[in-house]
Order: C-alpha cells, then structure tokens, then sequence
C-alpha cells in the first residue's frame, strides 16, 4: 500500500481523508496531544487494519474521538454530573473520559471485551474538523508501531507506518506531544488511569472530590 501524504490546511485534502474514514482506510491525523491513527470506529475492518498496522495487541482497548457532544451520547450509556463538569473545563483538550458504553452500539472489537468506552474531544482544528468531515467516530490511538514513542509530526508517523496506512494528514506538529490522561468516570469514585498533561490537582479542582491513582491500569479493569 502507498501511504499518502494529504496537507492538513486543504479543505479538499481533508475531504479526501474524511472520505478515507467512512470507507474504512486507516488514516493519521494531528490532534493536540500527538499524532493519532483513525479508523471508522463502528466498523469492524476498519478497526482490525489500526492493530494489524501498528502491531498492537490485541486486548488494548481503543479510545474514540469525537468533535461533538451528541456523539457522546450516542456512545455513553451513562454520563455523570460529574464527567459534565470536566467535559465543560477541558473539552476540547487532553483529557479523555471512560463512561459505560451503550452495548448495542459500541461494539466490543473497539472496547476489547470492555463494558466501558474511552472518548475524547481533541482541542486541534485540523482534527475537529476532519472529524465533523468524517461523521462518524473515529477509533484512534496513537500513530506509531506498538511500543514506539508517539509520533508528534507527520515525518515520524511515515518513519513507523509507511506503507501500512492509507494516508496521513500533515498538519505539522502536536503542541502538547504527550498522550492524554485517562480518568476512568464509570465507577462510584474516579480512577486516572494514564497520567498526561492534565494532572490530578486539575481535576480535583473542578470536580470537589478525591480522585484516586490507577496509573498503568489503563485498559486492565475487570472484563465482561
Ligand atoms: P494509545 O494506544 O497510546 O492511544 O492509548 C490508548 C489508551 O487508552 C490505552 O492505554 C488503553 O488501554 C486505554 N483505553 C482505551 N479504552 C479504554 C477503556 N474502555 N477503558 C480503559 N482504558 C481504555
Ligand atoms: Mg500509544
């Protein structure tokens, strides 16, 4: 496969990547955090091609992305008062939030036997607007072969995936360039399960309450 290179300042390029999306080709796109790998989250191909890609194995869930709030709901099968006030502060941005998914639409080859789903807004234009482009939720972890640094531009995304991805949209490099941190919002108490730009002092701050530390423990909550 030819992997190409779509500048991320062209309206058409992003069209062209969006079209990619809903047809199920895997495509890396700049967010505010690092470079991530998308893919057609409801459809099971379109899925299967980000692990086959990245080498990435197979029990890690992925996180979606959305670029509007109603996507949330048609994903979340519950979303706390809670989870609303952090959405309000750091949406977009680098936060990303684990609610119990809607069974019947989050499919389990997304969550990996998971009963929870992981989303965020990324706070990046040329992503927001490829997402609203695409119209659907895209899956998208990190654009890089498993266990690799994350790509923070388009240069080291081509350097792991080239010729394993359909395209990638150049929109130079990632500000923040550390992944997002993950605060597990399902439970009766939340959980941060990756640490990342947004720290726990944050987030206790607007939510009024402890949060506690489950570093390393993302993806590894009990299965259904
Ligand atoms: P990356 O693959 O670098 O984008 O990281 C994605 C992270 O999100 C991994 O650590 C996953 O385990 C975590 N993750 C995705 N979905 C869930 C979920 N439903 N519950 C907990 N963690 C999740
Ligand atoms: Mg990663």
């Amino acid at each position: 496969m030819i992997t190409r290179i779509l500048p991320g300042q062209s309206d058409s390029a992003l069209q062209e990547a969006a079209e990619l999306l809903r047809c199920g080709a895997t495509v890396a796109f700049p967010t505010d955090t690092v470079y991530g790998l998308g893919a057609h989250a409801l459809n099971a191909e379109a899925v299967h091609k980000i692990y086959e890609a990245k080498g990435r194995p197979s029990d890690k869930p992925l996180i979606i992305l959305i670029c509007d709030k109603t996507q949330l709901d048609m994903l979340a099968a519950d979303v706390p008062e809670q989870a609303q006030k952090l959405m309000d502060v750091f949406w977009p941005g680098p936060l990303t939030l684990v609610f119990q998914k809607k069974a019947d639409v989050v499919p389990d080859y997304v969550t990996r036997g998971f009963e929870t789903v992981a989303v965020r807004m990324p706070n990046h234009p040329v992503a927001l607007n490829l997402l609203k482009k695409a119209e659907v939720p895209v899956a998208a972890p990190s654009a890089n072969l498993s266990g690799n640094p994350s790509a923070v531009n388009a240069e080291q995304v081509i350097k792991d995936l080239d010729g394993r991805i359909a395209a990638v949209v150049d929109g130079g490099s990632c500000q923040v360039g550390i992944a997002s941190t993950i605060l597990d919002m399902s439970g009766t108490v939340p959980v941060i399960l990756r640490q990342g730009s947004v720290t726990k002092a944050q987030l206790e701050a607007v939510l009024g309450q402890p949060v506690e530390d489950g570093f390393g423990s993302a993806g590894k909550q009990v299965k259904a």
